[in-house]
């Protein structure tokens, strides 16, 4: 099965094609970071106009340097949401089309579901499994008794981890996306200011990190009215392991509970080497669970993710009509 993946729900324009949900034949990315940059983050109308401009060109090159023409082409799987209307429906749109001009089937992918399908082109699923999604949108823990199907047994009740990345990172003065910049930082800091963990109810899967934020912006702001100096990399590293301490326990417990043979890391935070090593090293302590960390641009968004999880829904038989439309708010399941 041959399956040409299309992501264009936030500010990258990606196209991919994948061999048997496995194996990457062509893998493209067009990153709009730069356009977004000094806007301090993604404005949706300008993603659009970028999706417009590159979604041909990164499609025509995905099928080149996979050496493939359309023809080739069992089903196009694009992500159908959640992200930017406007931006999803850029991509929905272009595989529409194609799929329509050349009678090919089309499958209309969750773009949470392709972050964790990118562990499938590292490693064979197997189930039950668990994943951590830690992306720019979404925290969540996400149980899979067998192939794309999702149970969430828990989620961030505020902000995001790649949000709170993101606005430390602003408040510290650090370049959009901050994720990297603080993680860089925490590695040369120490862990000195103390910081809240949020564990919410005793048993809940949930995560909050807003209150963590603000903790962080406080001790700033109060640093500065006394005028005493608060060094940018141990902030950094404070707020980076309150992050990580709170990710993996949840995780480990989750992993107890639910007795799962594998761990997938998910997501744009996954890329984070603090939340890496700490996986790692947790997970060398438990026998009999297998922990897959996709590398760096697959954690990021892509279209090989795409494809990955359109094949599943390919096997399933569970292709979407060409009235498929962009939907923001779509729910994993
Ligand atoms: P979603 O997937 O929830 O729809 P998104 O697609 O915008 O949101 P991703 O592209 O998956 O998000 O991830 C982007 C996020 O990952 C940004 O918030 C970015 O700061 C963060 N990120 C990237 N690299 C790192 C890193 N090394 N450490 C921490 N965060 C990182
Ligand atoms: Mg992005
Ligand atoms: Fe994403």
């Amino acid at each position: 099965i041959i399956i040409l993946g299309i992501e264009t729900s936030c500010d990258e324009t990606a196209a991919a094609v994948i061999r048997n949900g496995t194996e990457i034949l062509s893998n493209v990315v067009a990153s709009q970071i730069e356009s977004h940059k000094r806007f301090g983050g993604v404005v949706p109308e300008i993603a659009s106009r970028h999706h417009v401009e590159e979604v041909t060109i990164v499609l025509e090159e995905a099928l080149k340097k996979a050496d493939l023409t359309i023809k080739d082409i069992d089903a196009i799987a694009v992500t159908e949401g959640p992200g930017l209307v406007g931006a999803l429906l850029i991509g929905v749109n272009a595989a529409k089309a194609v799929a329509f001009a050349h009678g090919i089937p089309l499958i209309g992918v969750h773009h949470i579901a392709g972050h964790i399908y990118a562990n499938r082109l590292m490693a064979e699923m197997k189930f039950p499994l668990l994943s951590l999604v830690v992306s720019g949108g979404h925290t969540e823990l996400v149980y899979m008794k067998e192939h794309g199907i999702f149970d969430v047994i828990g989620e961030t009740r505020d902000d995001a981890a790649g949000e709170a990345y993101d606005k430390v990172a602003r408040t510290l003065g650090l370049p959009y996306p901050g994720g990297p910049h603080i993680d860089r930082l925490a590695h040369e800091g120490e862990t000195t200011i103390d910081l809240p963990r949020a564990w919410l109810e005793e048993g809940s899967y949930d995560f909050s990190f807003s209150g963590l934020k603000s903790a962080v912006i406080n001790t700033l702001h109060n640093a500065e009215q006394r005028g005493e100096e608060i060094k940018a990399m141990d902030l950094a590293a404070s707020f980076q392991a309150s992050v990580v301490e709170v990710l993996v326990t949840k995780t480990i417990r989750a992993v107890e509970e639910y007795g799962v043979k594998q761990v997938l890391l998910a997501g744009g935070v996954a890329a984070n080497k603090g939340l890496r090593y700490a996986l790692t090293q947790a997970f060398d302590q438990i026998k009999d669970v297998e922990l897959i960390i996709p590398p760096l641009h697959l954690c990021t968004d892509n279209a090989a993710m795409i494809g990955a999880a359109g094949t599943v829904l390919f096997e399933k038989n569970r292709f979407a009509g060409y009235d498929l439309n962009a939907n923001p708010g779509l729910e994993l399941r």
